[in-house]
């Protein structure tokens, strides 16, 4: 089974870095943490929870979605037209 997930970055909406301390969870459990947890910019130092982080990278985020879908369809032909020959 191929492991379509990816890592995303999240970026601050404030000044671009993508370096985060994790305020209120240990940074590993970060993910599946829920979205009030709180992340402090390591540069500007601004602090964003982790919705509203989500919500600033959004875009990005559905890009991801986007290119991840594409993969799957791909493969998806790839293994029809196997089965076609
Ligand atoms: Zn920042």
């Amino acid at each position: 089974m191929k492991d379509y997930s990816r890592k995303i970055t999240l970026y601050c909406p404030l000044c671009g870095n993508d370096q985060f301390e994790s305020l209120d969870v240990a940074h590993e459990d970060a993910v599946d943490a829920p979205d009030t947890v709180r992340f402090k910019c390591s540069d500007c130092k601004s602090v964003y929870t982790k919705a509203e982080l989500i919500e600033s990278n959004n875009e990005s985020i559905e890009d991801n979605i986007e290119e991840v879908q594409k993969e799957l369809l791909k493969d998806f032909e790839k293994k029809l037209k196997k089965i076609f020959k």
